[in-house]
């Protein structure tokens, strides 16, 4: 039972409604999309020296010392990995609040009910809007979320066409402006004129360190 990784670190959790806490990330090598704004190319094969094979155990070990209440296992696609769900529950199994994240291409189903998956729902802007699987919007438990990156117009209305599908007094969902073709202020306006029940998500990490610093 092991896993491809290509990083583990400590941070603070720039994303979702769980940012600003202290969390343990555990981020999983190889990618199935391909998405003209990744900031983290590197993950697609682990970048030049450092994806190495990790039992289950070993990581498990490694989160559990970091002392973090919270831990997310990301990517790259995590769900491409057979061993993620079982990584999950066992983490979850510590008393951890696990988040799985998750780039939307593949079924949530496959993780276990305490783990929180948070859903990436891509936009035109990266190219891989018609990879989706839609099918997750009706999977969604209670504590999961969605995020949406908006880059622009056409990406802001991709998110309004499917909010419908969504239930948002349950699930949170997250509208990120795509770092430097965005201005945060010009999609909260959006949110506002539209009075949207949508979390502004600012990528803290981004704002904390400089945004293209690997292991924040
Ligand atoms: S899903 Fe994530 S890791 Fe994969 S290409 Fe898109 S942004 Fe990069």
């Amino acid at each position: 039972m092991s896993l491809q990784v290509c990083e583990t670190f400590t941070s603070i959790q720039g994303e979702s409604s769980f940012a600003g806490w202290p969390c343990a990330f555990v981020r999983l090598t190889g990618c199935n999309l391909r998405c003209r704004w990744c900031d983290t190319a590197y993950a697609y094969e682990g970048g030049s020296t450092r994806s190495v094979d990790r039992s289950v155990d070993d990581l498990v070990e490694e989160v559990r010392a970091t002392g973090c209440r919270l831990a997310e296992i990301t990517g790259g696609e995590p769900l491409l990995q057979a061993e993620t769900p079982e990584l999950a529950a066992r983490l979850a199994a510590l008393g951890l609040t696990v988040l799985v994240e998750t780039n939307g291409s593949q079924d949530i189903s496959v993780l276990p009910p305490e783990a929180i998956a948070i859903v990436d729902m891509k936009g035109p802007t990266s190219g891989e809007a018609q990879r989706m699987d839609l099918g997750n919007l009706s999977r969604l438990r209670a504590r999961d979320e969605v995020k949406f990156v908006i880059g622009n117009r056409d990406d802001y209305a991709h998110m309004l066409s499917l909010l419908p599908r969504l239930d948002t007094a349950r699930n949170t969902v997250n509208a990120s402006p795509l770092h430097g073709a965005l201005a945060p202020a010009e999609l909260a306006r959006w949110l506002l004129q539209d009075r949207l029940h949508v979390r502004l998500n600012l990528q803290q990490h981004k704002h904390i360190w400089p945004p293209d610093a690997r292991g924040v």
